[in-house]
């Protein structure tokens, strides 16, 4: 049984005392176990990060962004070894798993621009013989906590510029699929990072509360589900932390009775189905708007049917295996729930096995029609291969209906109408918009985050906001009197 550790100081570590199991989905089998990190593991990892920081953030920020050139490179040349450690511990599939990679490398490489990043401003002569400028400079030991759904996209949403703007950093992954955070880890001091600027602690409630509490750490990112999104905000804040804390999502399609069905049908079967419906960014409801859901039902459900649904590591695969055991049965619970709620089921995923896996986790795509607000399935989220069709008379329903959702993650309209299109990008209340493009995830350049139960705390990730929140400003006055200048002023200064 292979024995997955924590990645502290540049080296692996010895077993913790508690661990959990880690699973394979595809097949069910038991394939791992990680340690979990006691509250005095963590403490040490934090203490030796904050050793780290002291040299660590004196180094210029070309010297600092160099190491992250050479460690894009390196996950480049190592993807494919990285993409099937995803696959075998999340099951998506292995080209949507190179695809998250690809993804988390755009936000090295734009952390590898830091020492333009870092630039504050500078105002000349503020007063007479008095001039101004920032500093933005790094905050010390900073914390990620990640969810399982992308296990080294989110991670990369965190620590490249965390790392680049001169903090050192601990890593808490998923307990479900640690290995790939692990590799990086590596690959990171074979970049040549130096030890104990990034760490990775796995763990559980312990090692995330050891981290939310604990004097030395001053900021937390988190991505996970909206309730430990709202305790985490909610637990750091009061310790005086920086905090952003991504939550849970339902996000909804909302397709015009103009817009061009095939295109909108095929985005959707990408968008609802993709990674098995565990993106935060997955559709999981389309408001049909008039007459659009018929014609909508007639091209969308011979596609559904069509699912190739296998292990992730074969060839030709569109959706792999859930996540875990308790997962599957969760979401099979939400469809045998939306039966008794009184939706129309249209594709029965309960009914699919797959040769060979009969012990994975799989369930293939389900579609539910007439769909109400006030349904279970439509209120939460379900974090799988369910989609669900709410009919509704005309736009002005379908965006009142966006906007009373609890999640404001991202959402997408459908149409052909710019005027349309244009009204929506305004008045939505939804963090990210798609206009004809399903899954608005903002390039790395841009920050991501939602609204609403989406998101806590007023920063997003990567891009500007992520700039923002690794570093902490410093506002300078300056001037150079003669020594005959100087003399006490005993009233407010005022610019002369
Ligand atoms: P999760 O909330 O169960 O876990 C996320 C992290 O929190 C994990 O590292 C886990 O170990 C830790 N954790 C879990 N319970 C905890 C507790 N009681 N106390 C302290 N820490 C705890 O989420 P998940 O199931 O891993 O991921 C799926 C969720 O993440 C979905 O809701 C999805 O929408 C969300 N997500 C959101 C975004 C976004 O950008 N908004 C992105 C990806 C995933």
């Amino acid at each position: 049984m292979q024995q997955i550790n924590h990645y502290i100081n540049g080296q692996h570590t010895q077993k913790s005392e508690r661990c959990s199991a880690v699973y394979e989905p595809a097949t069910g089998e038991h394939k791992a176990d990680v340690s979990l990190a006691s509250a005095a593991d963590v403490a040490g990892a934090i203490e030796l990060a904050k050793k780290a920081h002291a040299s660590w953030s004196q180094m210029t920020p070309l010297n600092r962004s160099r190491v992250l050139f050479k460690f894009k490179a390196l996950v480049e040349a190592n993807m494919d070894e990285l993409a099937a450690l995803i696959t075998r511990e999340h099951g998506k599939v292995l080209d949507d798993a190179k695809g998250e990679i690809i993804r988390g490398l755009e936000v090295v490489e734009f952390a590898c621009g830091i020492p333009h990043l870092l630039k504050g401003e500078h105002t000349e002569q503020v007063g007479g013989g008095v001039d101004a400028w920032t500093l933005n400079q790094s905050l010390g030991v900073v914390a990620g906590i990640a969810p399982f759904n992308f296990p080294v996209m989110v991670p990369m949403w965190m620590f490249p510029i965390a790392i680049a703007a001169g903090n050192t950093f601990i890593m808490k992954p998923s307990e479900k699929d640690p290995s790939s955070v692990m590799r990086m880890a590596e690959l990171l001091t074979e970049a040549g990072l130096p030890d104990g600027v990034f760490n990775v602690v796995n763990g559980d409630k312990e090692a995330v509360d050891t981290l939310l509490s604990h004097k030395d750490i001053q900021a937390v990112s988190f991505v996970g589900s909206t309730p430990i999104a709202e305790y985490i905000y909610e637990t750091a804040s009061k310790h005086g932390k920086r905090v952003q804390a991504l939550g849970g999502a339902k996000n909804h399609m909302l397709l015009m009775p103009d817009a061009d069905l095939d295109q909108a049908v095929g985005a959707l079967m990408g968008a609802a189905y993709g990674s098995a419906g565990e993106r935060c960014m997955a559709i999981s409801v389309v408001l049909a708007v008039g007459d659009a859901g018929d014609a909508l039902v007639e091209k969308l459900l011979p596609q559904i049917e069509a699912l190739r649904v296998g292990n992730g590591l074969e060839a030709d695969m569109d959706m792999g295996p859930l996540i875990s055991a308790q997962h599957l049965a969760k979401v099979r619970s939400y469809v045998d729930q939306g039966v008794a709620e009184g939706a129309t089921l249209l594709a029965d995923g309960r009914q699919l096995s797959v040769t060979d896996h009969e012990q994975g986790y799989f369930l293939g795509g389900s579609l539910f029609d007439h769909v109400t607000p006030d349904m279970t399935i439509y209120k939460e989220e379900i974090f799988g291969p369910v989609l669900a069709i709410v009919r509704v008379k005309d736009y002005a329903e379908a965006l009142q209906l966006i906007n009373d959702h609890e999640f404001g993650n991202g959402t997408a309209i459908f149409t052909q109408s710019g005027e349309a299109a244009r009204h929506f990008c305004h008045h939505v209340q939804v963090g990210m918009v798609g206009v004809n493009v399903p899954i608005p995830v903002p390039m790395a350049f841009h920050s991501f985050g939602g609204w609403k139960r989406s998101l806590f705390g007023p920063l997003h990730m990567h891009g500007p906001d992520g700039v923002r929140f690794y570093t902490k400003r410093k506002a300078i006055t300056a001037r150079w009197p003669k020594p005959k200048d100087a003399q006490a002023e005993f009233v407010m200064p005022t610019m002369k």
